[in-house]
């Protein structure tokens, strides 16, 4: 599933091929995703796309027209590929540009979706309620200390929460805790401020590094066999239940948190 590290990475990967292109027109071939594909799409046909930006992980794609709101779902990948280029099973949508250049959407599980927000995109309904973006300044320990307080939940299922801070998905909530020595079932409100000031560096250091190995699949977003936005990753703990831990060498246990997959070391996290 794609990650906020993905998505961030196929901003990058898309936005210099379209940003400041005119968009010639929307084609949806199939506009059974997540949620069906509006109508009102079609309302930034004809517009300039200003800017590619990324709220937790959706793509809006701005325009003087409105906004499109685009998620990758489950599979979703994104190709700039020329128009003329042949479909292939599960590219459902294509947003065309007068150079020639179509952005491509394929989604073989149909849990991404392509959306349309005329004015404010940031009150939008899935968007409003989302906390802060994890790599601004707006996620800090004071911050997370504070939201923090009283909680008995683990301070795994708390940084994963989208309202908390967003984009702290599974892979990233493990390698995290275990660079930062906290035990992931350790209730939220229980740990000290010294422990969350080695937490949120740990948070956005994992999540920056991420991003860095991804750039280096960034031409795969204009070849018709890359692979766009998917990228393997050093890991130490996900995973890695039951192998040996990297510092340590005890044995890495898994559990599940919040119905998620949780692998940490006894040893190492406390
Ligand atoms: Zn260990």
């Amino acid at each position: 599933m794609p990650e906020l590290p993905e998505v961030e990475v196929s901003r990058l990967g898309i936005s210099p091929h379209i940003e400041g292109r005119k968009i010639k027109a929307v084609h949806v071939h199939d506009k059974r995703l997540r949620w069906p594909v509006p109508e009102t799409v079609h309302q930034v046909e004809g517009h300039v796309l200003r800017s590619v930006s990324r709220r937790s992980k959706y793509l809006l794609l701005q325009t003087d027209n409105g906004c499109l709101i685009l998620h990758l779902g489950m599979s979703g990948k994104l190709r700039v590929v020329p128009a003329e280029t042949g479909h292939y099973k599960h590219d459902h949508i294509d947003i065309e540009f007068d150079n020639g250049q179509t952005l491509r959407l394929n989604d073989p599980r149909r849990f991404g979706a392509l959306l349309y927000s005329e004015t404010d995109v940031a009150g939008h309904n899935l968007l409003k309620q989302l906390g802060p973006e994890p790599l601004t300044e707006a996620f800090h320990v004071d911050y997370l200390f504070e939201r923090s307080r009283g909680r008995s939940q683990s301070v795994k299922t708390f940084i994963m929460d989208n309202k908390i801070v967003v984009g702290v998905g599974n892979i990233y909530a493990n390698e995290a805790l275990f660079k930062a020595g906290i035990n992931p079932k350790r209730a939220a409100g229980k740990i000290s401020k010294a422990r969350y000031q080695k937490l949120v560096p740990l948070i956005k250091e994992t999540l920056t590094s991420a991003i860095e190995q991804g750039g280096t699949t960034l031409k795969d977003f204009t070849q018709v066999d890359g692979n766009p936005g998917y990228f393997a990753q050093k890991l130490q703990v996900y995973g890695r239940g039951g192998k040996l831990c990297m510092v340590c060498s005890t044995r890495l246990k898994e559990v599940r948190l919040g119905q998620r997959s949780t692998v940490y070391c006894t040893q190492c996290q406390r």
